[in-house]
């Protein structure tokens, strides 16, 4: 059997930003609308600086106005629901992420709700996650709507009658990418720690969502031949040059073994650089969305 196709997910989200960019440009002349995205961090956590520094940065190269609010650690809830309210209420905002987790002491789910839900663009509101399961137009996660992508442009548009196994049932990924691919008419199993035999559930699959952020769990033999690898695991392990190893430096694996995997796949993710990519230019495609559906235009 040929290797299997590697998903580029750094050139499918450079294309979708690049697709975005013309649709915000039209947006504004036609329209007169330009999409706005406020990113709200709180503390001073390194790789959350770096994820909204690059949420700011790609909304703005795609023409977008952006704002980022970034408040002291020492924050208070009712300051921040305070600045959420605000923002609910700001014309040019349309979309609104809160940078999570967030620092002990804050009620990270009072925040979300807190959300005006037509700008949940990281889609994790409970109305957002409502509409999903009914089917109904909404905002989903941007993880989930990443992986969608990336399985239409290997698979086609038409994923009808696929079975599709998914590995892990969290509202940030699990569940609504599970959500996604019932709406795409795929038969759907959701498997979870609780699952018995995931070696054989994952055999059936014909598309895999791997997403349970254990390293390499997922082994060649769990694989059917021919099969799809969404790996959205993203698991620090060490470096296996013992002198990197020793200084404490990691890499990145996904939860499946990758190199193994290559000789059984018809196409699989890589980490990094499959859905990683994916998940801010979904953000920006959710803003778009949100910023015409708040000003009555077709999304
Ligand atoms: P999470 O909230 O920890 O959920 C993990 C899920 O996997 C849970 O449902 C858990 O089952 C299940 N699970 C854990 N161990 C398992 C096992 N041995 N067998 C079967 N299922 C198992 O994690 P998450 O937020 O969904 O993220 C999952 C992974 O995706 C992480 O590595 C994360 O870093 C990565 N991620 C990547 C991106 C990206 O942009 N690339 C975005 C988001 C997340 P239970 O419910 O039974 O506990």
């Amino acid at each position: 059997m040929a290797q299997a196709r590697i998903i580029d997910g750094r050139a499918t989200a450079e294309r979708l930003r690049a697709d975005l960019a013309v649709e915000v440009a039209r947006l504004k002349s036609e329209h007169g609308l330009t999409p706005g995205l406020a990113v709200i961090l709180v503390g001073d956590d390194g790789a959350s600086q770096v994820y909204v520094r690059s949420k700011g940065e790609q909304s703005r190269a795609a023409g977008m106005h952006s704002v980022t609010h970034i408040l002291p650690a020492g924050t208070s809830q009712t300051e921040l629901l305070a600045l959420v309210r605000h923002l609910n209420g700001d014309p040019a905002i349309h979309g609104i992420l809160v940078q999570l987790p967030l620092p002990a002491g804050l009620d990270e789910k009072a925040i979300i709700q807190a959300i005006d839900p037509d700008k949940d663009v990281d889609g994790l509101h409970v109305i957002n996650a409502g509409r999903l399961s009914q089917g109904v137009p909404c905002l989903a996660p941007c993880t989930p709507v990443g992986c969608m992508i990336l399985l239409r442009e290997t698979l086609g548009q038409d994923l009808s009658g696929k079975r599709a196994v998914v590995i892990g049932r969290s509202v940030l990924v699990g569940r609504p990418v599970a959500q996604l691919l019932l709406q795409a008419d795929c038969t759907v199993t959701i498997a979870h720690s609780r699952t018995r035999d995931l070696a054989s559930v994952c055999r059936e699959a014909d598309i895999l969502v791997a997403a349970a952020g254990r390293a390499q769990m997922v082994k060649a033999d769990w694989l059917k031949p021919g099969v799809t690898v969404i790996d959205v695991g993203t698991n620090p392990v060490p470096f296996r040059d013992p002198v990197k190893a020793a200084a404490g430096r990691t890499r990145l694996v996904g939860d499946v073994d990758y190199k193994a995997a290559l000789d059984v796949a018809h196409a699989i993710t890589p980490v990094p650089g499959g859905v990683g990519p994916m998940t801010v230019a979904c953000l920006l495609v959710n803003t778009v969305m949100a910023a015409k559906r708040i000003a009555g235009l077709k999304a």
